[in-house]
């Protein structure tokens, strides 16, 4: 993949934002996107540039399948072919034991983290597969601890979502092995990010800890460091994996 341009998914903060500036740090010219937070896109985007790399910032939701189409023709026109994709953009819920949800809920649930992931896939696909006359690429996928964990009286329909990443990495992975893209995934476990007020535990890093065998939550640029080494020539063999990113949990 050498420094071919890649698009991050929900990359305005955490995870994706610390996967942005490493990989710019690394000569890449990085597509931003993002649902809400414009301002933190651009900031984002600014730093990137100050480091002389290209940075678009890209406003979709990606589970929307028009805006989401719309977003791959721009990085097309306007940062050449792509050369990654890291499925970052995803969310949890309110805090929750099963027969308190509703439907709705599981619906936006799949949506964005399940079929927002397939369906940046598939558009990447389609112009990083040889079949498709690219020159191969790399994807990474953020699953979580919570898809081995099940998250039980917390969300186990995200819990769900990320089991289905799994399984979705290894059939995409064997799919594209002799087309030359790589298909892995991470599974971080209690990161400091802001995903957690989402959940309505702003502050379930550090009261998670003792849970923790390392006794402490794990840092966005501690995942950042797996999805660089994933993107990177160096996992050149590596395709069909899910590396836990967890502090022993
Ligand atoms: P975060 O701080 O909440 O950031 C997630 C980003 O995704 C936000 O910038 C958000 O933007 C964006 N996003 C959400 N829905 C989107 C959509 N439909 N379309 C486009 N962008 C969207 O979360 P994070 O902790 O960095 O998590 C990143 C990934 O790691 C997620 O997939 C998460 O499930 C996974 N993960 C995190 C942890 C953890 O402990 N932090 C653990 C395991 C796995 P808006 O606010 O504008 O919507």
């Amino acid at each position: 993949m050498s420094t071919s341009p890649l698009l991050i998914t929900g990359a305005g903060r955490g995870i994706g934002a610390a996967t942005a500036l490493l990989m710019a740090g690394r000569g890449h010219d990085i597509a931003i996107n993002y649902r809400r937070d414009a301002a933190a896109a651009d900031a984002l985007a600014q730093r990137i540039r100050a480091m002389g790399r290209r940075a678009i910032t890209l406003p979709a939701d990606v589970a929307d399948e028009a805006a989401v189409h719309a977003m791959f023709r721009r990085i097309d026109e306007e940062l050449g072919p792509l050369g990654g994709l890291v499925n970052n953009a995803g969310i949890v819920a309110m805090k929750a034991r099963l027969d308190e949800m509703d439907i709705a809920r599981w619906r936006r649930m799949l949506d964005i983290n399940v079929l927002g992931t397939m369906l940046c896939s598939q558009l990447a696909v389609r112009r990083m597969s040889t079949r498709h006359g690219g020159t191969g690429g790399a994807i990474v996928n953020l699953s979580s601890m919570a898809a081995v964990l099940g998250s039980p009286g917390m969300y186990v329909d995200y819990a769900a979502s990320k089991g289905a990443i799994d399984s979705f990495t290894i059939g995409l992975a064997r799919e594209l092995a002799t087309e030359g893209v790589r298909v892995n995934a991470v599974r971080p476990g209690i990161i400091e990010t802001e995903i957690h007020a989402d959940g309505g535990e702003p502050d379930r890093a550090q009261t998670s800890a003792g849970l923790i065998p390392m006794k402490r939550p794990g840092r966005a640029d501690e995942v950042a460091a797996a999805i660089g080494w994933l993107l990177s020539d160096e996992a050149s063999y590596t395709t069909g994996a899910i590396v836990d990113v967890s502090g022993g949990r």
